[in-house]
C-alpha cells in the first residue's frame, strides 16, 4: 500500500486526535495511523479530566481553552467535588478541585470522530516503524508525507526516528475498573502502598477507576503485587484486566521539532510530573501542533512556532512540578513516617499548590 498525505499523525490518543482535527480543519490532508485495532482500547488511564477552570489555573498562558474542553455531556460520567489526600496512617485532607471522570475509550473515539468530520482519515492496526527519505515505513506499507506528527505516547518511535530527545525516568502505572458506590472525591493514597508515587480511587457511576503508580527508584517490587495489596486493603471488587503504561515524569522535552517532524503529548513529555496528568496538555498542545503544521503547508509557517508556543504555556509550570517532584523524592518518599510528616507540614493549601504545578514555598 502506498499513501500520500500532507500530514501524517502517528497515534490516535488525545494528542493525535486533537492535532489531526485542527490540521484538517485548516484544509490539510491528514492521515492518522494507530497500531491498535481499535481506538482507545484498552484503557490505560485514571480517566480524570480537570475542569477548564482548573486547567487555566495550571497553565495561565494557554489563552482561551473553553472551546477545546467543551466536551459532550455524555462523556462526563461523574462530576468530581474534590480530592482527598490520604497519608500512610489513613488521615485524609480534602482539597477543593473540580473536574469529571470520563470513559477514556469513548473520549478518545470522540476526538478521533471530530477529526474525521474535518476530513482526517484513520488507519487502525498500522504500526509506525521508521522514516526513510520522507516516507514512513509502517506495518501496512509506506506513507509519503510533508509533515509527520509523533503523538505515539511515552516511548515514541517517531521521536527516535527524528533524532529528537525521548522521555527518561518514566514511571510505570497500572489501572483497572472496580464496581461499587464511591463518594464523589478522587482519593490519592501516599506512602509504601505506592512508593514514590500514589495509588488512586477515581469515582465513576457504579464503579471507580482504581490504580497504582510507583517510582522504580523506591522499590524492587512488581506493580501487580502493589496493586494486589491496594485492592485487598480497600476490598476493591475489580472487574477488568489490569492495564499498564509508562508515565513521563521529568517535564517537557527540550526539543519538540526536527526538520519536518514534531512531537506532541506524552511523546513530548507534556505530562504533569507530580501527578501524571497528561490529557489536558495533550489537547492544548495538539491544537497548536495541528494548526502550525497546516499553516506550514499552506503558507510556510515555521514549525518552531509550535515549540515557542509550548515553551510559553508549559515550560514554567512543568519545571516547577518537576522540581516539586524531586523535592518529594528527597524529603517525602522513602518511608511512611517521612511521607506522613511532610504531608502534615505542607497542609492542604500547599498540597493543592503541588497538584496544580505551583511553587510550594514562596
Ligand atoms: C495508569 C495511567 C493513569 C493515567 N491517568 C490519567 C488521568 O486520570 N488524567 C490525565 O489527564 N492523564 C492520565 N494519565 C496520562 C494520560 O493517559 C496521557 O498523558 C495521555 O494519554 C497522553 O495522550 P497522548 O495522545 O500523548 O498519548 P497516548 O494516549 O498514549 O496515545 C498514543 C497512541 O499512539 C499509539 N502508538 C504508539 N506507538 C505507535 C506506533 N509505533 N505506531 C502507531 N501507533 C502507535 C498508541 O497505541 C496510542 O493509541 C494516565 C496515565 C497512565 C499510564
Amino acid at each position: 500500500m502506498m499513501i500520500k498525505t500532507d500530514i501524517l499523525v502517528v497515534g490516535s490518543g488525545p494528542a493525535g486526535g486533537t492535532a489531526a482535527k485542527y490540521a484538517a480543519a485548516k484544509g490539510a490532508s491528514v492521515t492518522i495511523i494507530e497500531r491498535r485495532p481499535k481506538v482507545g482500547v484498552p484503557v490505560r488511564c485514571g480517566e480524570l479530566i480537570p475542569s477548564a477552570e482548573e486547567i487555566s489555573g495550571m497553565f495561565p498562558n494557554a489563552g482561551d481553552i473553553t472551546s477545546l474542553f467543551d466536551m459532550p455531556d455524555n462523556l462526563k460520567v461523574r462530576e468530581i467535588e474534590g480530592i482527598k489526600l490520604v497519608d500512610p496512617k489513613g488521615r485524609e485532607r480534602l482539597l477543593d478541585f473540580t473536574g469529571y471522570t470520563t470513559d477514556r475509550d469513548r473520549f478518545d473515539r470522540h476526538l478521533i470522530s471530530e477529526a474525521e468530520k474535518e476530513g482526517a482519515e484513520l488507519i487502525t492496526g498500522c504500526l509506525f516503524k521508521n522514516t526513510e527519505n520522507g516516507k514512513a515505513i509502517t506495518s501496512v506499507g509506506e506513507i509519503e508525507y510533508k509533515i509527520i506528527i509523533g503523538a505515539d505516547g511515552p516511548g515514541s518511535k517517531v521521536a527516535r526516528s527524528l533524532g529528537l530527545p525521548r522521555n527518561v525516568n518514566s514511571y510505570p502505572a497500572v489501572t483497572a475498573q472496580a464496581s461499587g458506590d464511591f463518594e464523589p472525591y478522587v482519593q490519592m493514597f501516599f506512602g509504601g502502598i505506592a512508593p514514590g508515587a500514589y495509588s488512586w480511587i477515581i469515582p465513576k457511576k457504579g464503579q471507580a477507576n482504581v490504580g497504582v503508580g510507583f517510582s522504580p527508584k523506591f522499590t524492587n517490587g512488581t506493580l501487580s503485587d502493589y496493586f494486589e495489596k491496594f485492592r485487598a486493603k480497600h476490598s476493591l471488587r475489580v472487574t477488568t484486566e489490569l492495564e499498564g503504561k509508562y508515565v513521563p515524569s521529568e517535564g517537557m522535552l527540550p526539543r519538540l521539532v526536527s526538520g519536518n517532524g514534531m512531537i506532541v503529548g506524552d511523546s513530548a513529555g507534556q505530562v504533569i510530573p507530580v501527578n501524571g496528568g497528561g490529557i489536558p496538555l495533550a489537547i492544548i498542545a495538539g491544537r497548536i501542533c495541528g494548526e502550525t503544521a497546516a499553516d506550514s503547508i499552506a503558507d510556510g509557517r515555521s514549525l518552531t512556532e509550535y515549540q515557542n508556543e509550548c515553551e510559553k504555556i508549559f515550560r514554567r509550570p512543568l519545571k516547577t512540578a518537576a522540581y516539586n517532584k524531586r523535592m518529594a523524592d528527597i524529603f517525602a518518599f522513602g518511608s511512611d513516617r517521612r511521607t506522613g510528616i511532610c504531608m502534615k507540614m505542607l497542609g492542604p493549601r500547599r498540597m493543592g499548590n503541588l497538584i496544580r504545578c505551583k511553587r510550594i514555598f514562596p
